[in-house]
């Protein structure tokens, strides 16, 4: 009996270790990564930037502690930078070569590996909350064009007219790169986001919303909507967000060959989403990613001049950071 006894109490000891080891709640988040120069960005614009990644953090850490899902803070997270004009998601979205914005956007939840997207969408205020709800009311993973928006409308979400997403700094963009036919991709995409997020129930969730890549034509669709590539969640792994050149992460199966890394070699978060970044070097692609896994720890790799990223995790411990060694 005394023996049981001293039994119990020894795994109740290492329960509570294990628990407080592990941090109770983190959140990860990305505004995009591309070339950036700390002499070509103001001061006020540095400013500007991370005070929204602050609002964006600051929302989500006072959503954890009060109990919120992983999946309710993603999509809250990046609400904020959708409506704000500095990220290329919602307001701030890119130009097609049509001159029109159609926005991608992807959510994945790490236990039940549930997953949602809607891709070349042109009036649905929020993507990702589109995302959710072919995630939660649907049966299917992803909605296209009109179909995602006439969908969206029946799930009670907000449509506006294509001009709501009028910015003219990205209006002069795609100006600049129908003038010069410059090699279209390679300019101003930069500002998809990304939200990854433990919960305090230990469930992990991975979210991505973007207007795509400047002057895309012929209804092109990048990594952000595509689960596996430019969003990923696995409880078991990690939950994972992308930004860059699309094309590179949808033939890497980019997220998917993160969360595998880890499973099948046994690698943290940082070393694998590390290992990824350079496989994208090689192949000649840019851009980063964020990742999380079950016990807190974070990554935030890229392979550009900068990322817009941040993080906060539930012992307080926190950063927000555009450059390389910042
Ligand atoms: N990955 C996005 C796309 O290819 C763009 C970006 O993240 O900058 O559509």
């Amino acid at each position: 009996m005394r023996q049981k006894l001293l039994l119990f109490v020894l795994a109740l000891v290492l329960t509570t270790i294990t628990i407080s080891a592990r941090e109770k709640y983190a959140i990860v988040i990305h505004g995009g990564a591309g070339v950036m120069s700390r002499d070509k960005m103001s001061e006020e614009l540095r400013t500007e930037y991370k005070a929204k990644l602050n609002e964006a953090l600051v929302l989500g850490k006072k959503m954890l502690q009060e109990g919120a899902s992983a999946t309710d803070v993603v999509v809250k997270v990046i609400n904020v930078m959708e409506d704000s004009p500095l990220f290329n998601a919602g307001k701030g979205a890119v130009f097609t070569h049509d001159g029109v914005n159609e926005l991608d956007a992807s959510i994945m939840e790490g236990k039940t590996q549930n997953a949602g997207a809607v891709s070349g969408v042109r009036d649905v205020k929020n993507p990702i909350c589109a995302a959710r709800a072919v995630m939660d009311n649907s049966e299917h993973v992803m909605l296209s064009g009109a179909g995602a928006s006439e969908f969206a409308k029946l799930q009670g979400l907000e449509i506006v007219p294509n001009k709501y997403f009028y910015t003219e700094r990205r209006y002069q963009s795609l100006q600049q790169l129908l003038k010069k036919e410059r090699e279209r991709t390679k300019k101003d995409n930069m500002g998809t986001v990304g939200c990854v997020v433990l919960d305090q129930d230990g469930n992990l969730c991975a979210g991505t919303s973007t207007g795509g890549m400047t002057n895309k034509k012929y209804g092109r669709i990048g990594d952000s909507p595509i689960i596996g590539a430019g969003t990923y969640a696995n409880n078991n792994t990690c939950a994972l967000s992308c930004t860059g050149h699309g094309e590179y992460y949808i033939r890497l199966g980019f997220a998917r060959d993160i969360s595998a890394l880890v499973e099948y070699k046994n690698l943290s978060v940082a070393e694998a989403c590390h290992e990824e970044i350079k496989k994208l070097s090689e192949m000649g692609g840019t851009g980063g990613v964020i990742g999380l896994d079950a016990d807190g720890n974070i990554a935030m790799e890229f392979n550009t001049s900068g990322m817009f990223r941040g993080y906060i995790k539930s012992s307080g411990e926190k950063d927000i950071a555009i450059f390389k060694n910042e």
